[in-house]
């Protein structure tokens, strides 16, 4: 029978995700190539443990007061959010420009939350005007995640998990959205060479927004938490290496991930073309089943 120290909640599947060692695509001299699998986290993102940590903190603080939470997502962070609403017995709307995933958007909805579309063409941006208007007008919580010092804060067990697992950790690879992952990460592993991942259209490496079709990646605003010194190298990576690598990993590595982790994957093996025995952790933030609909992998008949 098993003890009553051993039965978990679902939100105990929240964080200690799996981390796997990736053996087949080729490496210079010694360098060893680690991928953590947030897809294994409950709502199935990396962007679970930032929806609750961010729900706990204003909770803490006594912020949450119409019981109501209002956020602009592309979709994970959303989820992460709802599954956090869940268990405070809290409501949550959602800005989501239409563009993303329908399968993201189908679960968000499942989980109890609130949809409301922006059109494409404004951007994040403007999704981000209507969640502060909302919150302004009903009294509701904005979490804030591009503009909140929780955000980064989200990752610290992240941080603990990859260091107890790897050891010395000498490069990190990381996609940006709103930044924080990167951001949280950066702060824990500063002896080590932190490289920040956008797609061509976000504006880390200058020049002006446009669209992507890399979902989950891509910066329209630089994030106030996102120090410059924390950044070693920001690779600006295209949708079709990223897609490219996607499909790679589902042949080549039996891992199903979005295309965020392709163009990780896809930076990892380009920094590490002018290193030797080195550990590189790269982070997967979600799995391809939720992109399923915008044909990610790059095989024909598809
Ligand atoms: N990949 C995916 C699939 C995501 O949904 C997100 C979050 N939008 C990220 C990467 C980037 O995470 P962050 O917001 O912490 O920069």
């Amino acid at each position: 029978m098993l003890t009553k120290k051993k039965v978990k909640t679902p939100f105990d599947l929240i964080g200690n995700t799996p981390l796997v060692e990736l053996k087949n695509f080729p490496l210079n001299n010694g360098n060893r190539l680690f991928a953590k699998l947030e897809f294994y986290n409950l709502g199935g993102s990396v962007k679970d443990r930032l929806g609750m940590n961010i729900i706990e903190q204003a909770l803490l603080r006594g912020e949450i007061k119409m019981n109501t939470v209002v956020e602009a997502t592309a979709g994970n962070t959303g989820i992460g959010l709802a599954l956090a609403c869940q268990k405070y017995n809290l409501k949550l709307r959602v800005y989501v420009p239409e563009k993303f995933s329908v399968e993201k958007q189908s679960i968000m909805r499942a989980l109890g939350a609130e949809i409301i579309n922006t059109p494409t063409e404004y951007g994040m941006l403007y999704a981000r005007e209507q969640a502060l208007n909302f919150a302004q007008k009903t009294g509701a919580f904005y979490t804030n995640q591009f503009e909140s010092f929780d955000n980064p804060a989200s990752y610290n067990a992240l941080a603990d998990e990859i260091k107890r697992d790897v050891g010395q950790v000498d490069v990190i690879v990381t996609g940006a959205g709103s930044g924080g992952t990167f951001t949280g990460l950066a702060q824990h592993f500063k002896e080590s060479y932190r490289v920040i991942v956008e797609p061509e259209g976000s504006i880390l490496n200058g020049g002006a927004a446009g669209s992507h079709r890399t979902e989950g990646i891509g910066v329209e605003k630089w994030p106030p938490f996102l120090e410059k010194d924390l950044i070693d190298k920001i690779e600006t990576i295209s949708d079709i290496d990223a897609f490219t690598r996607v499909t790679e990993l589902a042949q080549k590595e039996s891992l199903l991930t979005g295309s965020s982790s392709g163009a990780a994957l896809h930076a990892a093996l380009k920094v590490q073309e002018s290193m030797t025995n080195s550990n590189i952790v790269v982070i997967f933030p979600d799995a391809a089943e939720r992109y399923l609909s915008k044909q990610i992998f790059n095989i024909k008949g598809e």
